[in-house]
């Protein structure tokens, strides 16, 4: 890398140490010309893409945030909050993408919040995809009922849809 003072084009790396749980790596560097020291970090890109353009890092307690509501009065411990937002974050990078739309992280979060509350998991999904009548509920349920919260890859999710779309 290049010295950022004297614009020299390497460095030593003096110090490396990982960060926040091994996400991140930050090194010491320093500079064989001028021997000034400054410091890298390195870590995964995972940016969103929000409704407006903008882009902001992914942030589990913003998937925390936006779900605790819809979990309020269910057995569901901080504990299980963060293991969604890891879970989600897990299958984001998945994706192998460096920035993903803030919806995508939306439909991220339905499987395993279904299969933490299927409460939790019906109202969270009836504001994200906008449920404006009954009958999207009780789709929603039958959606439910078909299908076993283990399974909930989107093909299977796909077949039950066409086939409660049949009945
Ligand atoms: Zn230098």
């Amino acid at each position: 890398m290049i010295c950022p003072f004297c614009r020299h084009d390497d460095s030593r790396v003096v110090d490396s140490r990982q960060v926040e749980d091994g996400t991140q790596i930050r090194r010491r560097r320093e500079c064989p010309q001028c021997g000034s020291r400054f410091s890298t970090q390195e870590t995964a890109l995972l940016n969103i893409i929000k409704r407006s353009g903008a882009t902001e890092p992914f942030s589990r307690e913003k998937v925390v945030a936006g779900v605790r509501k819809a979990c309020q009065g269910r057995p569901v411990n901080d504990d299980d909050l963060a293991l969604l937002a890891q879970r989600v974050e897990e299958s984001l990078r998945l994706t192998g993408q460096a920035e993903i739309e803030a919806q995508e992280v939306g439909m991220a979060i339905l499987a395993p919040l279904r299969e933490l509350d299927e409460v939790a998991y019906l109202r969270y999904a009836s504001v994200y995809r906008n449920f404006n009548s009954l009958e999207d509920f009780e789709g929603e349920i039958a959606l439910l009922r078909a299908v076993p919260s283990s399974s909930t890859d989107s093909s299977v999710t796909k077949n039950a849809i066409s086939t409660a779309q049949k009945n």
